[in-house]
């Protein structure tokens, strides 16, 4: 079995679009992001509750980022001092998330119905409703927002802690712990035996929806054992070789998806009931067609905005 080429694999859009210089160098430049802070070319996304404030079209046949400029924000008595930096797009115009706490949304003139339509963004991505940019960049706004959210008061002396560096950073003002924002890893696996694939229907999904498998990575261990282990666990299959693919950051609520091909090597099932409803081999033939919305059985696999799909589009694609 040899796994896709790593320089054709298709690249999922969540995240990989280059859209913003992240400008790195400038987070802890006070100066420089209170000028920006300030600058009425700036751009401004809302989050309240984790959910972005987008625009749409009556029909919701069009649906956008909706974007802010710095006296909008401030018109609706939004502080931004602690205005998350998203970065700078190509004509150098800084780009900022605001996230709100439930409470502080509700604080807003007019409640929290001012900033509506509030969606939510898991909801946007699975319809693929948003374009990738728009998409791209809510999905860092919303990671970003939910580490902070997570993080108010320190692990360490449990004194409250406060965002430095445009979001990049948050210092405990007792004991001075610093804690920078994470991704957590995850494998997602594409198991195949040479001729199909396994996909997995987990309990929380639509009936006769088919994914790849996924598991978290634990402390102490590579990316190879817990591919072996998560599977063995999930599946009851062996894995021999393991091959990494292209990873996908996955903004609920922080992860890096890290897609990789997985040699079987056996193919008897003992399913983990409690997380797996069902599982089962498919052929090339019955996955194009899932993939086409055509399997006589209903099967569906997820969108093309997901890795999981451009792992399964990969195994039909290989010779
Ligand atoms: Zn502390």
């Amino acid at each position: 079995m040899t796994p896709p080429d790593r320089q054709s694999f298709p690249i999922p859009r969540i995240g990989n679009e280059q859209t913003l210089n992240r400008m790195a160098e400038k987070r802890g430049d006070e100066e420089w992001v209170k000028g920006r802070l300030g600058d009425s070319r700036s751009r401004f996304l809302l989050l309240a509750d984790l959910s972005v404030a987008v625009e749409s079209t009556p029909d919701r046949s069009t649906t956008r980022l909706r974007w802010y400029t710095s006296d909008q924000v401030k018109d609706l008595g939004i502080a931004l001092e602690d205005a998350l930096l998203l970065g700078c797009d190509s004509d150098d115009i800084a780009v900022f998330a605001v996230s709100l706490s439930p409470a502080e949304a509700t604080r807003v003139p007019g409640g929290g119905d001012t900033l509506k339509p509030l969606v939510d963004l898991r909801s946007l991505a699975m319809q693929e409703a948003l374009p990738p940019t728009d998409l791209s960049l809510a999905g860092a706004a919303r990671a970003l927002a939910a580490w902070h959210a997570t993080t108010k008061c320190c692990g360490r002396c449990g004194g409250h802690t406060r965002s430095k560096d445009a979001g990049w950073r948050r210092r405990c003002w007792a004991c001075g712990q610093e804690f920078f924002p994470r991704a957590d890893p995850a494998i997602i696996v594409l198991i195949t035996d040479g001729e199909r694939c396994l996909l997995g229907h987990h309990k929380r999904y639509a009936h006769s929806f088919y994914s790849t498998l996924a598991g978290f990575v634990e402390p102490g261990e590579d990316i190879e054992a817990c591919v072996r282990r998560e599977m063995r666990e999930e599946t009851g299959i062996e894995i021999g070789n393991v091959t990494y693919l292209a990873s996908q950051p996955w903004p609920f609520p922080h992860l890096l998806m890290v897609g990789c091909w997985a040699e079987a090597l056996t193919t008897a099932l003992t399913l983990e009931e409690e997380e797996l409803h069902d599982a089962r081999w498919f052929t090339r033939a019955e996955v194009k067609q899932m993939l086409a919305g055509a399997h006589p059985d209903g099967f569906t696999v997820p969108g093309s905005h997901s890795i999981a799909y451009a792992l399964i589009k990969s195994f039909v694609d290989q010779r």
